[in-house]
């Protein structure tokens, strides 16, 4: 059987959906295609249930991409204030957490079902359990599923990444993009917890659970943030920020004492220069289990003032060299992704391919934790949607 369109989308998530939405609003004829038995899956688990759909301080900075540019149109023709009078529309109850990261009340349930019903007002057509094996393209593209074809001049590519594979993602968009000769920058686990090299993790693990204020930092970004130690290395926010960046063999630097110089104490003769003295300091800033922990390995080596200076330094820069990241089982993004050269940043649509268009988290634009990556996913969806 031969189902006609005006565009397929491939993927029932977040920018799949938006993308439909978008398009069945200019009475285009559209399905998506969605292999999953539900849609949205991802949107569901997301920010621990209640979704964080978006971001109110949403900038430019807060995506890395091998073009930094890329995003800027599409993300100014559809803003945070977009979003959210589409959310205010369905009567959703939100409510800003914490750096302008905005959440449902309820559920993510909430979000997912409004944009199934602005789809169903919007005429999409939604097929799930359609696995794709093969797409071919002649005037138009062909995809063919074990039981039927889907014929469209358009094919919007919203399979995501390659974040939580039993969640099923898929390299599927990647494989497309190089038959259809489009370059890829290679994939990396993005917004994951790191994994501590085993010297390392024998000092600090066990303290499993204890979180910190830190300034995390990598070549030139850094982030403010709390960090958290794990069973096997580190996590919290500070840390799944700066693993996007960060590249093995690299360091990352820690700052453990925020806005403070941990030795000025001693610069009066009254203190006596010790280690009770030291940890004193160091507990006002930190959790006592780890100032002590941490003193334990990185106590000075004299108490002259040459000394001092090298543990103010070391405690505003810890370098740890992760052994590795928890890997795309764990990551809650996949950075790299389909080269940003190959692509118009108004519309999504191929240079090369007239007709092909990718959206989302598939491309190379990857967001800072935080909402960010929905509203790529929001503003890359409408930037075809409105084009198809
Ligand atoms: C645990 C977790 C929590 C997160 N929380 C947040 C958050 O609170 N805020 C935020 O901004 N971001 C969050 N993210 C990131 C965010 O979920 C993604 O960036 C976003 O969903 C990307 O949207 P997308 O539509 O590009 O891809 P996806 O949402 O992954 O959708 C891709 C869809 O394509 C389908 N698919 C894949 N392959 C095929 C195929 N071959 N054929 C047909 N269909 C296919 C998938 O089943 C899926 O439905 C979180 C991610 C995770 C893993």
């Amino acid at each position: 059987m031969t189902h006609s369109f005006d565009a397929l989308i491939l993927g029932g998530g977040a920018a799949g959906l938006m993308c439909a939405i978008e398009a069945g609003k200019r009475g285009r004829r559209v399905a998506v295609l969605e292999h999953a038995d539900r849609l949205g899956k991802k949107i569901l688990i997301s920010g621990g249930g209640r979704c964080n759909f978006t971001n109110l301080h949403c900038r430019i900075e807060n995506f890395l991409s091998s073009n930094p540019h890329f995003a800027k149109s599409a993300v100014a023709r559809y803003t945070p204030a977009d979003f959210i009078a589409l959310v205010e529309k369905h009567g959703i109850p939100y409510h800003e957490k914490t750096l302008g990261q905005l959440f449902c009340d309820r559920s993510s349930r909430d979000i997912l079902a409004m944009l199934e019903a602005e789809c169903h007002a919007n005429g999409v057509t939604i097929f799930l359990n359609t696995r794709i094996r093969e797409v071919q393209r002649t005037t138009d593209f062909i995809l063919h599923a074990p039981n039927a074809e889907f014929r469209a001049p358009a094919l919007v590519i919203a399979t995501g990444g390659l974040s939580i594979p039993k969640m099923g993602a898929t390299s599927f968009g990647y494989d497309l993009a190089r038959q259809f000769g489009l370059s890829i920058r290679p994939p990396w686990p993005g917004l994951v917890p790191l994994t501590l090299a085993p010297e390392d993790c024998s000092r600090y693990c066990d303290l499993a659970g204890l979180s910190l204020e830190v300034i995390a930092s990598c070549g030139h970004q850094r982030f403010r943030e709390k960090m958290l130690i794990t069973h096997r290395g580190l996590s919290g926010p500070a840390i799944l920020q700066i693993s996007s960046y960060w590249k093995k063999p690299q360091p990352i630097l820690i700052d453990l004492a925020l806005d403070h110089e941990l030795t000025a104490a001693f610069r009066d003769p009254k203190t006596p220069r010790n280690l009770s003295s030291l940890r004193a300091e160091l507990r006002k800033l930190l959790p006592h289990r780890f100032a002590d922990r941490w003193l334990d390995f990185h106590s000075p080596a004299s108490w002259t003032n040459q000394s001092l200076a090298d543990f103010e330094k070391q405690a505003h820069a810890w370098a740890i060299f992760p052994a590795g990241t928890e890997g795309y089982e764990k990551a809650e993004v996949t950075a790299g992704g389909v080269n940003t050269d190959e692509l118009s940043a108004k519309t999504m649509e191929s240079r090369k391919v007239p007709g092909l268009f990718f959206i989302g988290e598939v491309i190379d634009v990857t967001g800072h934790l935080g909402g960010f990556n929905f509203q790529w996913a929001w503003a890359s969806g409408a930037a075809a949607g409105r084009a198809l």
